[in-house]
């Protein structure tokens, strides 16, 4: 999911999986198509 979030210093969009911030929506929509965070390729 990506979450619209309120700075100072205007609107950011951020990837709920990782966290990423982005100035862009469709930065964010397109990060977020390829956000692998919720699906872990590897066990700790
Ligand atoms: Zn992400």
């Amino acid at each position: 999911m990506v979450a619209q979030s309120q700075r100072d210093d205007g609107i950011w969009w951020e990837c709920e999986d990782c966290g990423l911030l982005f100035d862009d929506k469709s930065d964010a929509s397109e990060h977020e198509k390829r956000c692998d965070a919720s699906e872990p390729t590897y066990i700790q």
